[in-house]
């Protein structure tokens, strides 16, 4: 049979498995499988979505000049440097699909986020899994990977689906240990969840920096994951090969302005940031209690937690007895988890339920 034959590199990729909505038997349950913000989007968001219905015949603005404005004056930081994406997915992917190709090597680390292997594979690099230390990023060991064949590292702060978190020192380490041509992308896509303190200098890296792309999303804590918005911030040569190979129009208009009105709802995201920080301290304390039947939580700096199954009840028990229980968490048997469970922080009565249901289950 002659039929057009898909690249090795890309039959290579084991496709990214997005979180559920639905039990098995199709029931539609609480959803904590995909970090979505429990208190929806901000109205303000809302309203302004619902406005350019009466524009759905034009092209969005190519350039999405509004929205690197309403970020450059946000974060004080320049408009020409930013590039934007169909989510901050799509940035990743134009980080690898710029700087590496077929016999380059890209490094993230084991337990790093799913997207990451399927970017670096799509070009035809070699993905390099750099070990996590006890499920944290280990810059040791990213920089003990390096080769002269290394193109790019990704690494996520906080990182998915650990939720661990490094400090701005070690990503200061970090570049300094990389070669001057090893592009660091800094995917801070639950960065707001952070309390203000922390600061991974992320930001500041970018702009002095000459190797060094950070990447931000809508998706999470601003509450519009359905949108599709993303972005980077890095030096404008950077920038400037990214929108080479960008899609023309990244998002629609509606959710352009849906962004720039999530972003100035400082309340919304205040609410959400210190919601989330009570609700995930109170969750990791609960599962902690149950350290005698081997539950774990990882330290978590995210809007999820991550929890280990150490004991005779295993990961996947857990995730059915969930589900059973009416709530869709996030079991990772495919990226070496399957003695986790990845659970985003939902409501206050969401966190109670799934801690009842593990209780029940472990028999605490
Ligand atoms: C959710 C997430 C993203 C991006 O999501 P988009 O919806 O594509 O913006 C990027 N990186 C990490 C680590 C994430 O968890």
């Amino acid at each position: 049979m002659n039929a057009p034959v898909a690249k090795p590199w890309v039959m290579d990729i084991a496709p990214y498995i997005p979180g559920r909505a639905t039990t098995d038997d199709g029931r539609k349950v609480a959803k904590l499988s995909s970090n979505e913000n429990p208190f929806g989007t901000p109205e303000t968001a809302r309203r302004a979505y619902a406005m350019a219905a009466a524009e759905l015949e034009r092209y969005p603005d190519a350039s999405a000049a509004d929205l690197r404005s309403a970020l450059a004056a946000h974060y004080g930081i320049e408009a020409d440097r930013i590039v934007y994406g169909t989510g901050s997915d799509e940035v990743l992917h134009l980080a690898a699909g710029s700087f590496a190709g077929v016999g380059d090597e890209i490094i993230y680390v084991r337990y790093g986020f799913a997207v990451y292997d399927i970017a670096t594979r799509r070009v035809g690099a070699t993905p390099v899994v750099a070990p996590d230390k006890d499920y944290a990023t280990d810059v040791d060991a990213i920089l003990a990977a390096v080769t002269e064949k290394t193109k790019v590292v990704f690494v996520a702060n906080p990182n998915n689906p650990t939720g661990t978190y490094t400090v701005r020192a070690e990503i200061a380490r970090l570049h300094a240990g990389l070669p001057a041509h090893v592009l660091l992308v800094l995917d801070q896509a639950y960065t707001e969840y952070l309390d203000p303190e922390d600061d991974d200098g992320g930001l500041e890296l970018a702009r002095t920096q000459t190797n060094v792309l950070v990447t931000r999303t809508f998706s999470k804590i601003f509450g519009l994951a359905s949108e599709r918005v993303g972005w980077g911030y890095g030096h404008p040569d950077l920038i400037g090969a990214m929108h080479r190979i960008r899609a023309p129009f990244s998002f629609g208009i509606g959710a352009g302005r849906a962004a720039v009105a999530a972003l100035g709802d400082a309340a919304f995201i205040e609410r959400s940031r210190s919601h989330n920080k009570a609700c995930r301290a109170w969750f990791a304390q609960q599962i902690d209690a149950m350290g005698n039947k081997g539950l774990r939580a990882v330290p978590s700096k995210a809007n999820f937690q991550l929890v280990l199954f150490e004991g005779d009840v295993t990961g996947e028990q857990a995730y059915k007895a969930l589900m059973d229980a009416g709530y869709i968490v996030r079991w990772l048997p495919g990226q070496g988890l399957a003695h986790g469970l990845r659970i985003t922080i939902g409501s206050e009565e969401e966190m109670r339920g799934v801690v009842e249901a593990l209780r029940r289950l472990v028999g605490a």
